[in-house]
């Protein structure tokens, strides 16, 4: 291996470096005291879009409430230092804690509403704050605000204002980086983007993306607090500016202009930001003009940003050598479960409308350990629906759902396959921007116990991720798409990504696995592949529903059949049961010879 590929692989880049030796070379041509505090302003507002990454990159939710935590981050500050005479080394801490306790309270009613109203809603608590600085003077000032807040002196030692505080702005910065930058790769990183691009899947391999947004949300805010109190400090005096929309205007900005996820793009997009105006100034009266212009221009050319931009043709200039594979890291034998006597799966009574729509009208199936069931019937007849049902998607109006004998009904999605139930959809869900590789390794979150503690901790290599890479491998392997590893999902046969999501199924080691017709785009080899997998699977004890509409592949496949037609079970029984009874054949078969066919 040589220097560069393993500098690659570490995400050390010419460009990054590049860029850090530009800001360097920037610091120490300064020459005045306002270029001085420029450059200070420069980390203030890279902080804050830092910290704004996390919920609108990451998170991928509009939240309009980082220019409010900052704005509260400041007058924190401001009011401890110039009514209390607080040191620093209280009034830091409180301006962080502050903003955090104000998202963990407004977050719980807030990230549940949809997108929209998501922006609305966080925009409202602003104008509420907006209004208590105004109105509550003795405390705030009112509309003069505070002046004379003290320098940033810390257990009595004082940061000099000018370079001390620059620099100790520029060092949040780098720790905040970093911190950033290990919080959003590796699993938890790969979980956040699942959450993000489909939650759906995200929840039906265990990870509970509302928990997800919600940890999101209070590191902005964290992030947005330490920008507000160190603003505080610089510019001495806080007013209700801070608190208005111009600051969160900036920051989304920075975020839309440098890019949404990328650690560099919140600090370009602060360089851009805080510089446009003095490059613009020649112009004045079509500055705001070409301001505007310039914005509309980075959106349309560029929008993951600017960072997402040069990636793409640092990509193509300089593409990466494909990394050696990961080595497969087979996953623990499969426990036998503790006694049971009933069945593995044990549905009962389900029914479920849709309006008028009778979807499941009183379903009742059982799967034994190690069973492979056949679930078939006409377009329409209620089979996924009732798999939505079995994983949590949709709630049943009645009826109940056991586990090993554990009722799992009531329970949430990402809790059901926690539990060990995995599936794979009738269409598609991969997160088509990752490679099949980490797409299946993302399923080993909850195995890993990747938390955000343990994220924010998690040295160069990553050794949780590296591990789920590697069972990731395994199970490619598995299901002989291997060679497909370092593929991006997207670009893949229809039939490989059923397969993908197979494998990324039993990354979870599940003691049930429902599989959504797992045939369909699949070639008659391919068919007679799965097929011997899937018994292969089943031998081990792991219980198999097929929902398939091809017989060839699924009579020989499936020990029993279960039949449904408009949400009502008409038959069940072995495959040869089945091919003669006289309502399957009726309802969804046809003559036995149009089987063959
Ligand atoms: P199958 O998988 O057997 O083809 P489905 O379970 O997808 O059938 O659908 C059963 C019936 O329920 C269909 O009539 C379908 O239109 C209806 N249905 C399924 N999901 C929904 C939904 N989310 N909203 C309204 N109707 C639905
Ligand atoms: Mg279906």
């Amino acid at each position: 291996m040589n220097a560069s590929l393993t500098w690659a692989s570490k995400g050390i880049r010419p460009l990054l470096i590049l860029g850090v030796l530009g800001l360097v070379v920037w610091a120490s041509s300064i020459s005045s005291a306002y270029q001085m505090r420029l450059f200070t302003i420069v980390g203030i507002y890279a902080l804050l879009a830092l910290g704004f990454q996390f919920i609108f990159g990451h998170a991928g939710a509009l939240a309009l409430t980082q220019g409010s935590f900052f704005g509260v981050g400041a007058y924190v500050t401001g009011i401890l230092s110039v009514r209390y005479g607080w040191g620093a080394e209280y009034t830091l801490f409180l301006s962080l804690l502050l903003p955090v306790m104000l998202a963990a309270v407004v977050a719980a009613p807030v990230l549940r509403l949809e997108s929209h109203y998501f922006a609305l809603a966080t925009l409202g608590i602003g104008q509420v704050l907006l209004l208590v600085a105004i109105g509550w003077q003795d405390l705030t000032g009112g509309s003069n605000g505070l002046s004379g807040i003290a320098g940033l002196t810390i257990f009595g030692f004082e940061i000099k204002k000018g370079q001390g505080i620059m620099l100790a702005v520029w060092g949040c910065v780098a720790v905040g980086a970093l911190l950033s930058w290990r919080i959003t790769r590796g699993l938890y990183g790969a979980a956040l983007q699942i959450s993000r691009e489909n939650p759906v899947a995200a929840q039906a391999i265990g990870i509970d993306t509302a928990r997800l947004r919600y940890a999101t949300f209070l590191l902005s805010s964290l992030f947005a607090g330490l920008a507000g109190a160190l603003y505080a400090h610089t510019i001495r005096v806080v007013s209700v500016e801070v608190l208005e929309f111009p600051i969160m205007v900036a920051c989304l900005t920075i975020a839309v202009l440098g890019g949404r996820t990328h650690v560099a793009g919140a600090i370009l997009g602060a360089v851009l930001i805080v510089n446009l105006p003095e490059w613009f100034r020649d112009l004045e009266k079509y500055y705001l003009i070409a301001y505007g212009v310039a914005l509309l221009f980075a959106v349309i050319v560029a929008p993951y940003g600017l960072i997402g931009l040069l990636e793409q043709w640092r990509a193509k200039l300089f593409p990466e050598r494909a990394s050696t594979p990961h080595q497969p890291i087979a996953l623990p034998a499969r426990a036998a479960l503790p006694m049971h006597s009933g069945p593995l799966l044990d549905v009962r009574d389900i029914r479920k409308r849709f309006g008028g729509l009778k979807a499941l009208d009183g379903v009742s199936l059982k799967v034994a350990q190690g069973e492979i069931l056949g679930l078939i019937g006409p377009n329409g007849s209620g089979k996924t629906t009732l798999l939505n049902v079995i994983t949590g998607i949709y709630r049943a109006e009645s009826g109940a759902v056991q586990l090993n004998g554990v009722a799992i009904h009531e329970e949430a999605s990402f809790n059901i396959a926690s539990s060990g139930v995995a599936r794979t959809f009738q269409n598609i869900n991969l997160v088509d921007d990752m490679t099949v590789l980490d797409n299946i390794a993302v399923a080993r979150y909850g195995f890993e116990k990747a938390g955000l503690l343990q994220a924010a901790g998690a040295g160069w290599q990553q050794p949780a991720w590296q591990r789920a890479r590697g069972n990731a491998a395994y199970l490619l392997e598995a299901l002989g798409i291997g060679h497909t590893a370092q593929s991006h999902a997207g670009g893949l046969a229809y039939g490989i990504k059923r397969k993908v999501e197979i494998a990324r199924a039993l990354a979870l080691e599940p003691t049930l696995l429902l599989l959504d017709e797992p045939a369909a785009g699949l070639n008659e080899n391919e068919q007679l592949d799965l097929a011997d997998r899937l018994r292969a699977f089943a031998k081990t004890g792991l219980a198999i529903l097929v929902i398939e509409h091809n017989m060839p592949f699924l009579m020989p496949l499936a020990e029993r059949m279960v039949c449904l037609d408009h949400g009502v079970v008409i038959a069940q029984g072995t495959p040869a049961e089945i091919r003669a009874n006289p309502l399957v054949i009726a309802a969804y078969l046809g003559a036995p010879e149009d089987v063959q066919a």
